[in-house]
């Protein structure tokens, strides 16, 4: 008989389909009465697939005695509680490194499109203002500038090795040092201080909620630039649209929101803004190679009990 397995959401149409044909699927996104098919059927449940968007809230775990793992697409995992998986012994994995270049090439478009003021001149364009006002006002060189990566891990290092061909200078905050030339902070503070664009790189949850706060801000000061790829949590939300609506910062660069997708509407007012809807990995290529690898890793668990990108 086959594994069953709740999905919590689409991970692509044609990967979800993979998963129909090996597994007795059942999608509870699309059930009318979850409350009557959890009761029904969740101790037969032994594997989740889900996302790093819709994680695995601890309630839903609580009526699936059996589960055994969880299989995540994408690599934040703030929405899915580790402590409480190692506890009941759940096995949990991600798809870390084959969205990297993406979201670090976001990360890039975002601190570019920025600084250059890409939308602001894209409407120049498009709007005739160019002809009926004259040219655009000079926007902000990232040449010369210094970047401070807040999380210098798969991403942030991505981020980091295609900022220094375009000349800037890269210190970091995270945990501990790591074995590379660039600088380290032990401090958030000092390395917004020592910036001129802070990119936020690390995971959400719990430790760095907030952790760019209006202190932060400040020291980055009035040409300063947040470039945000990480989670909208990691960010004091109220804090940065202060910053920018008084200019305590020069701009922001944002993909991640904290109430996505329903992103505070303040910054749809804002001109020194660039923004993303939570995108970075959105390309076909990466989010098929994501899915695959959701769906390589369920089955390495149904023929092995192995994970290959294991979190837990
Ligand atoms: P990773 O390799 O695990 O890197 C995370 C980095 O953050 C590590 O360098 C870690 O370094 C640092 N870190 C961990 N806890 C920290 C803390 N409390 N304070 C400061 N730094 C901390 O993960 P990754 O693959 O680069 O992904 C990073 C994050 O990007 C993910 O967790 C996810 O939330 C986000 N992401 C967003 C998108 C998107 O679509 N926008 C896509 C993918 C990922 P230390 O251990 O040395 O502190």
């Amino acid at each position: 008989m086959s594994r069953s397995v709740l999905a919590l959401t689409d991970i692509r149409p044609a990967y979800t389909a993979m998963l129909a044909k090996r597994y007795d699927l059942h999608r509870l996104d699309l059930m009318d009465d979850k409350a009557g098919f959890l009761a029904k059927a969740g101790a037969k449940i032994t594997a989740v697939v889900t996302s790093a968007r819709f994680g695995l809230p601890v309630d839903l775990m609580d009526q699936l005695p059996n589960l055994e793992v969880v299989t995540s697409f994408g690599v934040g995992y703030d929405l899915i509680d580790l402590d409480v998986c190692r506890a009941r012994g759940i096995r949990v994995s991600i798809t870390p490194d084959i969205l990297t270049d993406d979201v670090a090439d976001t990360a890039i478009m975002l601190m570019h499109a920025t600084l250059r003021q890409l939308v602001v001149g894209d409407d120049w364009a498009r709007s005739g203002k160019w002809s009926s006002v004259g040219t655009m006002g000079l926007t902000r060189s990232v040449r010369g500038k210094k970047l401070g990566v807040v999380g210098l891990g798969r991403i942030g290092q991505a981020i980091a090795s295609r900022a220094v061909p375009s000349g800037l200078e890269i210190g970091y905050f995270g945990r501990s040092a790591k074995p590379v030339d660039y600088r380290f902070f032990d401090d958030l503070v000092a390395l917004a201080d020592w910036a001129d664009i802070l990119v936020v790189a690390c995971p959400g949850g719990a430790a760095t909620q907030g952790i760019i706060n209006a202190e932060v801000l400040g020291a980055l000061g009035a040409d300063g630039y947040v470039i945000n790829i990480a989670r909208g949590s990691v960010i004091d939300e109220p804090a940065l649209i202060h910053a920018l609506q008084t200019k305590v910062i020069a701009g922001a660069g944002l993909d991640v929101f904290y109430n996505e997708p329903h992103m505070d509407r303040a910054f749809a007012e804002l001109e020194n803004v660039v923004l993303y809807p939570h995108h970075a990995s959105g390309t076909v290529e990466t989010r098929d190679a994501m899915a695959q690898l959701v769906v390589d890793n369920l089955n390495a668990w149904d023929d092995s009990g192995t994970l290959i990108t294991p979190i837990v």
